[in-house]
């Protein structure tokens, strides 16, 4: 066989084994039905300004070993991710905290006030034990904030109403009663500058690469190709649906370049009311502070209807789903010379960071297994 491993993604899970097998003597081909390297992280330099194709990628991470990791492949700047939420006509600093407090009440100025009324805000709906999203979302910040910034969001995003949907999707929002807008509590944040493309490019650097590549257009011929497969696409197709079908989300992307030099002000802009379809537009120049450009990129983002053939972006944990993973998972356990993994192999909401351990991880059992 030519290959110790073949490795179908380019994705961030895919590029970090290939990266580290290579430094390690292995002998690596990454195959990938995408016409590019990337996965979801992909960037692409469009009029000057480097476009997140498929949605905004801001890197976040506790964990100094991981932020060390990911800082030799790129410089990162310091962008804080703090989105705007446009209700109707108003607008709102994200995630919830005093900024969007005292704007929502007039009455409202100190912490306490704003304790205070949410208190209020909760007293008729209060549930002891919330079963769904949206008692979860009123317990957390009271009826007004769960009626204008999370209830169409949250159903047009997972194309059900709130009280249909499990409550942890909601654990993700901090909310926090001081004057800040950093969407994320971790210690270290950023962007690469000039985009996450060149980090996957420096991790491929000199490994056999086929694009526009489906593992599953010639299943046996590429299988026979290495004697080891590390699989990063979804479980479920690896298994030929045996057990079922697992759900996901997908999204659709409509990119457009503006005439203009600041077409809104800030990198994501969230639209909360269910009667716009798209759940937020992105401007990429601000995630690289460039204010020099005349012209500006923007993308909207609209959650869809995933079904066999469009992208599967987001798994969805919920019982039923959680439940027949865990037999794909078993299936995989048993499997020899084959790994699952990222994502969609590993069917779980995971952060770049959380890949990245992921990744790392599963390349120490190796090298023991090795040793
Ligand atoms: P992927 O990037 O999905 O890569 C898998 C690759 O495998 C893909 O390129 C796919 O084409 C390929 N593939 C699949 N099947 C086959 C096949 N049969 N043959 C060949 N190739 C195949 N994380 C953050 O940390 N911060 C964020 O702000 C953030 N924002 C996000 C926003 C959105 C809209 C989404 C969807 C995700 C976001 N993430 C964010 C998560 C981040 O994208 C993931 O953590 C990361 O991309 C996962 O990498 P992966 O390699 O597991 O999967
Ligand atoms: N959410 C919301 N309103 C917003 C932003 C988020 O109700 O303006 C909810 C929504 O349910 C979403 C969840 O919070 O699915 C997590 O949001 P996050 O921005 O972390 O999602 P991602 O960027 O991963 O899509």
């Amino acid at each position: 066989m030519k290959y110790d491993y073949l490795i179908v993604g380019a994705g961030l899970y895919g590029a970090i084994c290939a990266y580290e097998l290579s430094k390690i003597g292995k002998k690596v081909l990454v195959i990938e039905k995408r016409g590019h390297i990337g996965g979801n992280i992909y960037t692409e330099n469009i009029i000057g300004i480097n476009v997140h194709k498929y949605g905004a990628h801001i890197f976040h991470t506790s964990n100094e070993e991981i932020w060390n990791y990911i800082n030799k492949f790129a410089d990162f700047n310091n962008f804080i991710n703090s989105p705007m939420a446009r209700y109707k006509n108003e607008i709102y600093n994200m995630p919830f905290n005093m900024n969007t407090f005292t704007k929502l009440w007039k009455d409202v100025f100190t912490p306490d006030d704003a304790i205070k009324k949410i208190e209020e805000e909760k007293r008729n709906y209060y549930v002891s034990n919330p079963k769904n999203l949206e008692e979860q979302a009123i317990n957390l910040v009271g009826i007004t904030i769960y009626q204008k910034l999370i209830k169409g969001y949250t159903a047009k995003q997972w194309g059900k109403p709130c009280n249909e949907l499990p409550s942890f999707i909601i654990k993700r929002l901090p909310v926090r009663f001081t004057f800040d807008n950093n969407y994320f509590n971790d210690k270290f944040q950023g962007i690469p500058i000039g985009g996450y493309t060149q980090i996957i490019e420096k991790m491929l650097a000199g490994i056999d690469i086929q694009l526009n590549t489906d593992f599953f257009s010639n299943r046996k011929k590429y299988e026979s190709l290495a004697e080891k497969i590390i699989y990063t696409g979804p479980i479920d197709k690896f298994f030929e649906y045996k057990y079922g079908c697992l759900e996901y989300r997908s999204l659709s992307f409509e990119t457009e370049i503006i005439d203009s030099s600041n077409f809104q002000g800030n990198a994501v802009i969230n639209y909360t009311d269910y009667n716009i379809p798209f759940t937020r537009i992105i401007e990429h120049k601000h995630f690289e502070f460039d204010t020099t450009s005349s012209k500006t990129v923007i993308t909207r983002e609209y959650p869809t209807t995933w079904k066999e053939g469009s992208e599967p972006f987001y798994p969805i944990n919920d019982d039923k789903n959680n439940q027949l993973y865990l037999k794909y998972e078993n299936e995989a356990k048993n499997l020899k010379n084959v790994y699952v993994g990222g994502r969609l192999g590993q069917y779980k909401y995971f952060d770049m960071d959380k890949i990245i351990f992921e990744a790392l991880q599963f390349i120490e059992k190796i090298k023991i297994c090795n040793k």
